[in-house]
């Protein structure tokens, strides 16, 4: 089983450096992969109310027979539950789904500007957390310059902010961003949903070089840019290839090497214009 090292969030709270997406992982197949995914030593699951599977997460927890206290889970209120109210009332519909008695970590989706609710949905949040709803509250798909309002507007800045990051879209601006704030970067679609990234030519000769596979130079090099990658995989072997990153470690020439194929997003989710209900 691979040991993921851990960061502690601006909350305080522990958090994994690698977690598992969950995106498509449903019914009995799905509980199946997140279960083996906990015992080859994934301790984040993520998931979201509009990926209908958190029953599956919770069930994949409690089959799992790990302590609770040592598996972290993830939710996010999708664009249709903006608002105050509306964001507690998201929240206690997650738990009930989950089938648990707390969030670890819950996430704002998307900011869909032109619901314009987005601080609202903050601020229920942050009461929710202090109902004991939620342990950690942060953000997906936000700007800069949403980051600022959400902080100016309460005062509380979001422990993590889960963005599209691969080495076709490093997000260096954005990082830098976070890192001076003291937020989290998460990193979704981490391997690029597989797509041609891992045919790259620097990724082979990387992997060559550090005797491990292409995917695993992706994934330490989100881990050495200070980003939590939540590879998706339904299979168990490899699932164990996307945690076994640590015993190895890229040059800074070799982290800018992978950054260098930095093109742009990949399917034109720009959250100032791209929204999700
Ligand atoms: P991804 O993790 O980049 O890629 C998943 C794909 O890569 C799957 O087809 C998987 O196939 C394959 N794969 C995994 N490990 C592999 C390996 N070692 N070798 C070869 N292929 C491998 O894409 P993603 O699922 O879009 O993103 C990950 C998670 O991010 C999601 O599941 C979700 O939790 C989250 N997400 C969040 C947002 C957001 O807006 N916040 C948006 C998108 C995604 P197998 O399953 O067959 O292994």
């Amino acid at each position: 089983m691979t040991a993921i090292p851990t960061v502690t969030l601006n909350d305080g709270a522990w958090f994994p450096e690698l977690g598992l997406g969950t995106y498509n992982l449903r019914g009995e197949e799905g509980i199946a992969a997140m279960v083996a995914a906990i015992e080859s030593g994934y301790r984040l699951l993520d998931t979201a109310v509009n990926y209908e599977n958190e029953c599956e997460v919770g069930e994949a927890v409690r089959r799992s027979g790990v302590p609770r206290d040592e598996l972290l889970v993830t939710s996010k209120i999708p664009g249709r539950h903006h608002g105050r109210e509306e964001a507690i009332d998201s929240i206690k519909g997650s738990l009930d789904a989950l089938g648990l008695d707390r969030i670890d970590l819950q996430l704002i989706h998307w900011p869909n500007p032109s619901v314009g609710k987005y601080v609202e949905t903050w601020k229920g949040m942050i009461e929710a957390q202090q109902q004991g709803l939620v342990r950690s509250i942060g953000v997906s798909n936000f700007t800069e310059d949403m980051l600022t309002e959400l902080i100016g507007e309460t005062g509380v800045a979001p422990t993590v902010n889960q963005v599209e990051l691969h080495p076709y879209f490093p997000q260096g601006a954005l990082r830098a961003f976070h890192e001076a704030h003291g937020i989290r970067t998460e990193s979704w679609s981490p391997l690029a949903r597989r797509s041609e990234l891992l045919m790259e030519q620097i990724l082979r000769e990387l992997a060559t070089v550090h005797d491990v596979t292409p995917t695993q130079v992706v994934l330490r090099w989100h881990t050495q840019l200070g980003s939590t990658p939540i590879p998706k995989s339904s299979d168990p072997d490899r699932q164990r290839e996307n945690a076994d990153i640590f015993g190895f470690t890229l040059t800074d020439d070799q982290v800018a090497a992978v950054s260098a194929l930095e093109r742009g997003r990949l399917w034109d989710a720009d959250p100032l214009t791209h929204e999700e209900m």
